[in-house]
């Protein structure tokens, strides 16, 4: 279980410094960290939290989310980490559907809860900052009175230890259930993957709330004995300054934030403990790869996977970086995939897969594999079939067993009867050094169907629509049917909390768009 893990590594290094909270200045080592687990369990208790009721944390990057995870272990409650970019409505329907007995929650965020608090008169707010609303009460108060005696619960590694509700593109977010054993495996896993051992120094500042950052960095950090400093929110500065000053040798971001990462003064700081970057949770364009590799001079270890999934499913390491750039890399330790027969009239059969090279939906096994969606049957009963998840992204498997993610099947343009894979095109886009950021979508359009359309941020603000239509006309790797035909200049793309374009709020955008323009 996650709560004996933890107790291990505290019995095996229990001086070695544990985490570092980079806004309260706060430091603990492991036999610390473990009292103040110890005590939020109690204080938990004392709230009346039993094994298998549900904890949420509506909270940025801190201890206390940290401390959080590893007292629920302990009291075999589920741990519900939500995210942070949700507002009101949408924190509602988790809290509605997920019934927490208890929600931590911190100044920054406060004023999206006040107007929705009335509604769960049965669960009780813990406000982790020193101003505490009067609906809520005080995180530290609640610690401080609690006892210190070690939790003893019958917790079992079948049993469930966390609800994370993912986005969705589209419709409600779904609870996604997993087990204690779903996170020691996923966490041994990614060890393997990322060589992980207690000398690590880590860095947090991809969002704790999501399992990218949660199972593939932070918890494997833990269980190996390593250093986790915690910053509460991305900056790309600050991460840097922290590199330097805690010698950090390992951590994992999102695409978009190794690109911001690069926009700045690098010779300002000391990068050269920097072992091992991880990247992953949308897809990252080979020019970027390359960029981060030759500017920060890291192996780079990219992870493909889904909440669901645990969630890694695939690794690319770092060797590979160049000779298979744009693969999201061979199948993790104990997973298996493949790729079926798209189907639009029902349910593929998991044996009816596709030849090396051809594409098709992804589906994957593997000891991660969650359980189900929290009260929804409709939602499970589709996503997991005969034992296997299905994915919702198309891509194919090479001959030397290498996946390649296309896109999610909803992204798919379709144009001129056409099957177009907006990743490529913005692979294509990307290479262009005018160009910071690209999306690409397709329009509605009477005569072809679809209307392949990028948006586009400028580096370089002299870029132009000529510009890019020459470099795609001029790709080899680029059919002529693919080319954007429009373009669409912005000042930034809208991007959820775990880094992946919202490509539904660019359909809305071009749709305002050409209802303004007439075009
Ligand atoms: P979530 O569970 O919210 O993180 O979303 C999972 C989805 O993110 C997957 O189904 C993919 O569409 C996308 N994704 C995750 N990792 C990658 C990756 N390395 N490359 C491309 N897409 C990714
Ligand atoms: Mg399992």
């Amino acid at each position: 279980t996650i709560g004996k893990i933890f107790d291990l590594t505290v019995g095996k290094h229990p001086n070695k410094e544990a985490i570092y909270d980079v806004r309260k200045n706060l430091r603990f080592t492991y036999k610390e960290w473990s009292l103040e687990v110890d005590k939020l369990a109690n204080a938990l208790l004392q709230e009346g939290v039993k094994k298998g009721d549900i904890v949420s944390t509506y909270l940025f990057n801190t201890e206390e989310l940290a401390t959080t995870f590893f007292a629920c272990a302990k009291l075999g409650a589920i741990f519900n980490p939500i995210n942070f970019r949700l507002m009101s409505e949408e924190v509602a329907y988790i809290l509605n559907d997920a019934k927490p007995k208890v929600v931590l929650i911190e100044q920054m965020l406060e004023s999206t809860i006040s107007p929705i608090v009335n509604r769960f008169p049965h669960t009780a707010f813990w406000m982790i900052d020193d101003e505490i609303p009067a609906y809520a009460a005080s995180y530290k108060e609640k610690v401080a009175s609690a006892s210190r005696a070690s939790i003893k619960a019958n917790v079992q590694e079948e049993d469930l230890y966390a609800i994370m509700y993912t986005s969705g593109t589209t419709g409600r977010p779904k609870g996604v259930l997993h087990s204690h054993r779903d996170m020691v495996e996923q966490s041994l896993i990614v060890i393997s993957a990322t060589q992980l051992d207690s000398n690590d120094s880590g860095l947090v500042t991809a969002p704790m709330f999501h399992c990218a950052e949660l199972h593939c960095a932070f918890l494997p950090r833990v269980h190996v004995g390593a250093k986790n400093t915690i910053l509460h929110h991305f900056e790309p500065q600050k991460v840097l300054q922290l590199i330097t000053e805690e010698k950090i040798t390992k951590f994992f971001a999102a695409p978009t934030m190794w690109n911001m990462l690069l926009q700045e003064n690098l010779q300002d700081y000391q990068l050269n403990s920097l072992k091992i970057g991880l990247y992953g949770a949308a897809p990252m364009a080979p020019a970027l790869v390359y960029a981060c590799k030759e500017k920060l001079g890291i192996s780079l270890v990219q992870a493909y996977g889904m909440t669901e999934m645990g969630p890694a499913i695939t690794f690319l390491t770092d060797d590979d970086q160049i000779s298979k750039a744009g693969s999201a890399g061979q199948a993790c330790l104990n997973h298996e995939i493949r790729i079926i027969r798209p189907n639009e009239n029902g349910r593929t059969d998991p044996d009816d897969t596709v030849p090396a090279g051809e594409t098709g939906e992804i589906i994957v096994q593997g000891p991660c594999m969650m359980s189900g969606y929290y009260n929804n049957e409709e939602a499970t009963a589709k996503s997991l079939y005969k034992g296997w998840y299905y994915s919702g992204d198309i891509g194919y498997l090479d001959d030397e067993g290498y996946l390649w993610v296309k896109d999610r099947v909803d992204d798919m343009i379709i144009s001129g009867g056409e099957n177009i894979y907006p990743r490529e095109v913005e692979d294509v886009l990307y290479t262009h050094k005018g160009v910071l950021d690209v999306a690409v979508i397709g329009q509605p359009d009477d005569r072809w169907g679809e209307l392949v359309t990028a948006f586009v941020v400028r580096k370089d603000p002299t870029l132009n629509e000529e510009m890019l239509d020459e470099l795609c006309k001029n790709s080899e790797e680029l059919a002529n049917y693919k080319r954007p035909r429009k373009y669409v200049f912005c000042d930034a793309l809208p991007r959820n909390a775990s880094g992946k374009i919202q490509k539904f709020m660019l359909r809305k955008r071009l749709e305002d768009l050409t209802r303004v323009n007439g075009q």
